[in-house]
């Protein structure tokens, strides 16, 4: 016996000092059983809030049923049936399933089939993206260098193409979604040809990157160039799936078609498990066996994912979340309009971000964090975002009341007005 205390490795790096007791709703409570407003849902995962009853429930009964069936080795009951109820949610035709643990694994999983299926090897990803940690997804990850850095060479074959990133780039919307589209046309005419290029992945709001969404057109010009390449365009809805931004899928707002959908997060209220989803054509190009993992698919986060299904549909909570987003979004910009560190309030659903800036106009990630910890001094656990860290994001439980809306406007408000 080595007779020491280990510790947590200094790679750890935590956005707020809070030790997380219990969790009910959309709190969470300290040892001292003080109460937090929990506008983070554990980075966009605990969308039926804290410690739903039902899915506590679900869960339960499955630990105390079957475990770990590993289904790669023996199939177990809730993952076909989660399997057959996402069929309801997916986009027509893309409803064959393959299971993982986390969003980096689902991306990875996303990567191999789309090289597989199409026999290239190029991706194209947008400035600002985030794919996740693990090398393949670190590859297509752009929302900051700290994701890539020192640990190269990545994954080849990823080329990157501006994002519409309209307040940023001093555009119009519609101005940026030229310049993007155009940039892209120019990438697969000079870098990356369509006949070398297996997908396309994007985000329909960029998450990590700075909480900007992907306007409509942009959406749809993507769809068109993959359709006329042949380029599988792959919608990573690991942040904004499962109704997050009002509708069920990120994608919904632009009315396109995806060939991949990655999933993750909003799946199982906080128990880890991931899922690509594509039509059957395609998976059929994929090959057997080449995927997998020791707890993909595992029972009790099955069961839980069911029951996430079944309390977003009974408690309304995609349109919970259009409701309360709108009125976020109002408060939020209440806010920002009397704060001159407050450059744009934007985002989806209940996927909101204040971009901080200096008086010039520059990303002011000082402000942002200082903001950011006062919050959290004062009840309200946010997130940081962006490339230059310079946005607050808010992106509570779907489960979130009017009231609480209100109640985190109030704190948030005193933060900035506080602030020198
Ligand atoms: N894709 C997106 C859009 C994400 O927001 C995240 C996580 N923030 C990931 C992938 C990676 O997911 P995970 O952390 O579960 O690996």
């Amino acid at each position: 016996m080595a007779g020491q205390s280990a510790e947590l490795s200094p790679l750890l790096k935590q956005a707020t000092p809070v030790l997380a007791a219990r969790g009910s709703g959309v709190y969470v409570y300290d040892e001292d059983d003080r109460r937090f407003l929990d506008f983070t849902a554990g980075i966009g995962v605990t969308s039926t809030g804290h410690c739903h009853p039902k899915v506590v429930e679900a869960a339960q009964e499955q630990v105390a049923t079957l475990i770990h069936g590993q289904y790669t080795t023996v199939m177990h009951r809730p993952l076909l049936r989660l399997t057959e109820r996402l069929g309801d949610v997916l986009p027509q035709g893309v409803d064959r399933l393959f299971y993982v643990n986390s969003g980096s694994e689902a991306v990875e999983a996303a990567l191999r089939l789309a090289r597989q299926a199409t026999g290239r090897q190029n991706a194209i990803v947008f400035q600002g993206s985030f794919h996740g940690r693990t090398m393949g997804a670190a590859s297509l990850t752009t929302s900051g260098v700290k994701i890539r850095a020192g640990i190269g060479p990545l994954v080849p074959g990823v080329a990157v193409s501006p994002f519409p990133y309209a307040y940023r780039l001093g555009m119009s919307e519609d101005e940026a979604v030229d310049y993007a589209l155009r940039e892209l046309d120019y990438l697969l005419a000079t870098v990356s040809s369509p006949r070398d290029t297996a997908a396309i992945f994007v985000e329909p709001v960029l998450g990590e990157g700075g909480y900007v969404p992907a306007p409509p057109a942009f959406l749809r010009g993507l769809w068109e160039r993959a359709d006329e390449h042949g380029i599988l365009l792959v919608l990573d809805e690991v942040q904004t799936g499962f109704g997050r931004t009002g509708t069920f899928w990120g994608h919904d707002h632009a009315g396109v078609r995806p060939d991949v959908v990655i999933t993750a997060k909003g799946l199982a209220s906080g128990f880890p498990l991931s899922a690509i989803a594509a039509p059957a054509e395609l998976m059929e190009r994929g090959w057997p066996g080449s995927q997998g993992g020791t707890y993909g698919g595992n029972a009790v986060a099955c069961a839980a994912a069911l029951a996430t299904l079944d309390v977003i549909e009974e408690e309304g909570l995609v349109d919970n979340a259009a409701e309360q987003g709108e009125r976020l979004r109002k408060g939020l910009q209440q806010v920002a309009d009397r704060s001159p560190a407050i450059g744009d309030v934007r985002g989806l659903g209940l996927m909101l971000g204040s971009e901080f800036t200096t008086p010039d106009g520059a990303p002011d990630a000082e402000t942002a964090n200082r903001a950011h910890r006062a919050a959290a001094d004062a009840g309200l656990l946010l997130l940081t975002c962006g490339p230059y860290g310079n946005v607050v994001r808010m992106i509570p439980p779907l489960v979130v009341s009017a009231d609480q809306v209100d109640a985190a406007v109030e704190i948030w408000g005193d933060v900035i007005d506080g602030l020198d």
